[in-house]
């Protein structure tokens, strides 16, 4: 069982003491992540190294997780894993991040502390589809009370019938 990580962090204090963060986050912690989850249980796994790349505090390591999204057709559950990689720097300034190395990510920071969670989050939403759907048809997901007909041998697997039956006992 994997420790739940804290919520305020001071990143810029973690880099500077070069710290490790190792846990999970639970995704009813992440708000502007639930929109897009069909169901908030489970968790991220998070690793990651705080330390200062020359002046720039960075945050490297990944992250990873199974979501249930929501299918954008059909708009049930879509099981989606995210694993990955993260490396960011933290600035102060838009300067300070064009300036950055590539494949760093700028973070602008404030003073004080953050949300942890919500770094976790934003990582969690970049990694996400722009258009979450199923890659097969969406009619098997479609409904849980929904039970396919029972075919006898002779008849061929028509999805057709499976809309007429629907539209007969105005399921919907
Ligand atoms: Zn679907």
């Amino acid at each position: 069982m994997l420790d739940q990580l804290p919520e305020l962090i001071d990143p810029v204090v973690f880099a500077e003491r070069t710290s490790h963060l190792v846990g999970s986050v639970k995704f009813q912690r992440m708000n502007r992540l639930s929109e897009f989850l069909f169901d908030k249980e489970g968790e991220m796994k998070v690793d990651l190294h705080f330390y200062k790349e020359g002046k720039v505090p960075t945050i490297e390591g990944h992250i990873e997780g199974h979501l249930n999204l929501i299918c954008q057709t059909c708009l049930q559950s879509l099981p989606w894993d995210v694993r990955k990689e993260v490396k960011i720097g933290m600035v102060q300034t838009m300067e300070q991040a064009d300036r950055l190395e590539d494949g760093l990510e700028p973070m602008l920071i404030t003073e004080g502390k953050v949300s942890f969670p919500g770094i976790v989050e934003d990582e969690v939403i970049i990694a996400l589809p722009d258009y979450p759907r199923h890659a097969e048809a969406c009619m098997q997901y479609t409904n849980v009370e929904f039970v396919e007909p029972e075919k006898s041998e002779d008849e061929p697997d028509n999805p057709f019938s499976v809309l007429a039956k629907l539209k007969n006992t105005g399921a919907q």
